[in-house]
């Protein structure tokens, strides 16, 4: 396999929030004190150090949560220092940082445009009412003086994160979050229908129920035509881009390619196993919990594929043998009748998904692993 043994991406998890949102089911840690954000850096520190020699001149490196910017501006500039010290980073990478709207001030957005090239704000919605519901902190004012103040320091590859099927939530009022964000300038939109996760805030204490997949599939032909119309092109299941402004991180992840992860609950995959931290901060500031996942390359290679899948490019037959060391036509036999019922597209040197196709993925990859 191509790439076994050395990492070509960074993926770095901040666990720390202000605050739980009602419908999160990542690991993230509310309100966390300054001795525990000071442990996580030394510890983090010390991965780096490990790890820095198993890696290739890094291409991307993404920093998400969790809400990074929680760390505040002197730990953030440790954080990029720390970075830049221990790893080898090629001429034009594409360094990407999470955060919430009101975390970003001027300091901050100063410290991360001296080392970040693209920020994704975790906005969700424009609605007052919507945000209260999924318990966002700040408001629609914050997504804006954000926006302004990154775009002030330089940053020009902003893009956000919205979600839809939202019980209550109307189709005008989709499409109202849609138009907001295309007149914001944003480069990229990353559109998640809402998951109600067993034992978040939703599920336990406000007892929702999701909206019907009629609705929310509605919703997601609705993103893919408006977005449209605004010059934004869908990517991926979820992710919309103006064009050249795709996140190359997560694109060659799907696609594959290996990648570092340090931080509570980060995965890591070197092109033959995959790792993941613990999603415990104390077991993992103890180097604790780490479960190494060995999985025989076959099956390695159907989960590539269908991660693939999720692109609106699918695969190239070529691209797929150099990555994954297998022929994706050994599926012929289940890409038949996929292609009979018109949701999936294969010949001698490409596959993919059309649109109807890309919306029953979840089904559809089943035949694969
Ligand atoms: S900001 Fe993100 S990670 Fe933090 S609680 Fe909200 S949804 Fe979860």
């Amino acid at each position: 396999m191509k790439h076994a043994g050395k990492y070509n991406r960074l993926y770095i998890h901040v666990p720390f929030c202000e605050a739980k949102c009602h419908y999160c089911a990542f690991y993230s840690i509310p309100d966390a004190n300054d001795r525990l954000k000071d442990e996580y850096l030394k510890r983090l520190e010390m991965d780096f150090i490990a790890e820095a020699r198993n890696c290739n001149e890094l291409k991307s490196i993404y920093i998400g949560g969790g809400t990074p910017t929680v760390l505040g501006a002197e730990r953030l500039k440790s954080l990029f220092y720390l970075i830049k010290t221990n790893f080898n980073i090629s001429r034009n990478p594409e360094i990407s940082i999470e955060c919430n709207p009101e975390t970003v001030d001027n300091e901050r957005a100063s410290i991360i445009s001296g080392f970040a090239n693209r920020v994704s704000m975790g906005a969700q919605s424009f609605n007052p009412r919507l945000r209260e519901y999924l318990g966002r902190r700040g408001s629609v004012e914050n997504i804006y003086s954000a926006f302004a103040m990154l775009m002030e320091k330089g940053i020009k590859n902003i893009g956000i994160d919205l979600i839809y099927a939202i019980p209550g939530q109307k189709y005008r009022e989709w499409a109202e979050d849609l138009r907001m964000a295309a007149e914001l300038g944003v480069k990229h939109i990353s559109a998640y229908s809402l998951s109600i996760e067993e034992g978040s805030l939703l599920a336990v204490e406000k007892n929702a129920v999701k909206v019907s997949e009629e609705l929310s599939a509605d919703m997601w032909a609705l993103t893919g035509d408006l977005l449209e119309d605004s010059g934004y092109k869908r990517y991926e299941i979820s992710n919309y881009a103006l064009p050249g402004f795709e996140c190359m991180h997560n694109l060659e992840i799907w696609y594959g390619d290996t990648y570092l992860g340090c931080g509570p609950a980060a995965s890591s995959y070197d092109g033959i196993k995959r790792w993941t931290h613990s999603p415990n901060i104390n077991r993992w500031l103890d180097w604790k919990g780490t479960e190494q996942d060995i999985i025989e390359a076959e099956k390695r290679a159907g989960e590539i594929f269908i991660m693939g899948l999720r692109t609106v490019n699918g695969w190239d037959r070529n691209t797929f043998m150099e990555r994954t060391g297998f022929d994706f036509m050994q599926w012929e036999d289940k890409f038949a009748p996929l292609k009979a019922s018109g949701h999936l597209v294969y010949n001698n040197s490409s596959v993919s998904l059309p649109e109807n196709g890309i919306l029953l993925w979840d089904e559809i990859s089943e035949n694969f692993i």
